[in-house]
């Protein structure tokens, strides 16, 4: 049920980006055209919430100060809740918090279709990844083109190449303490893996330690990676399996 209940999610994120041209969706247009109404709310508690009265939904999004237009963070979470309008409308399916599992497993099946309808398909089948630097280039381009998060762009990547591996490190507290922000593997969807790495690392012995933990079954994924968001100190990387020769590269960390 619930596979079919994704394939079916699936199929109209596809449908809906078709009335969109190729790039950024026209989110605003989307909902409108499911006849959900969208309010930008100042004063939420939570990024996103749906309501439902007489049979007209309505998707409130928390207003992020100083946003002219809809932030990324926004949109996705507006893709999200549009995920849900289909659910209930088609399948009756909005299992309550009270059951976990289901509720986790409804959160996982909007989550699919937000990535689905935000990322275009259409641009990623045209990649051609060969090289970390590739794979890494692609992602940050389609994040911007889209407007989406480099995580949910990774996630669609992987599920198209599951050779590759991605993940995101960022500088914590200290100057000396990384976190893995989210990890996203070709074979096991999408993991959040916000970890700290040991303090007094550099950050090449903690990138090492990372993909120890990710990737124990895996010793043979060869790290690389570009530097990124220099003032922020985040940095995204790519691993490649080696079983796909053709995508070897040597690996390399650098540090500021
Ligand atoms: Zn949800």
């Amino acid at each position: 049920m619930l596979a079919e209940m994704q394939k079916w999610l699936l199929s109209q994120a596809d449908q809906l980006r078709t009335a969109s041209p190729a790039g950024r969706l026209l989110l605003e247009q989307v909902v409108t055209s499911l006849g959900v109404v969208l309010v930008v709310s100042p004063g939420l508690r939570s990024s996103g919430l749906l309501t439902e009265s007489d049979g007209v939904f309505t998707i409130l999004v928390r207003e992020q100060p100083r946003a002219g237009s809809l932030t990324q963070h926004q949109r996705f979470t507006i893709a999200h809740e549009i995920g849900h309008v289909l659910l209930i409308k088609k399948w009756d399916f909005r299992p309550p918090f009270s059951n976990r599992e289901l509720y986790y497993q409804a959160e996982h099946l909007c989550n699919s279709f937000a990535g689905r309808l935000l990322v275009d398909p259409r641009l990623l089948i045209h990649q051609s990844l060969t090289s970390t630097f590739d794979a890494i280039s692609a992602v940050c381009r389609l994040a911007d083109i889209c407007l989406v998060s480099r995580e949910f762009v990774a996630r669609e990547v992987v599920l198209l190449q599951p050779f590759l591996t991605f993940a995101q490190i960022a500088q914590g507290a200290t100057e000396k303490e990384w976190l893995v922000e989210w990890c996203v593997r070709g074979d096991a969807p999408l993991r959040v893996a916000r970890k700290k790495i040991l303090r007094g690392e550099s950050l090449d012995q903690a990138f090492m330690q990372w993909r120890q933990e990710v990737c124990p079954e895996n010793t043979a994924l060869l790290p690389s990676k570009v530097r990124l968001d220099r003032a922020a100190k985040r940095f995204l990387l790519a691993t490649f399996q080696t079983k796909n020769p053709a995508c070897m590269e040597p690996g390399r960390v650098e540090q500021d």
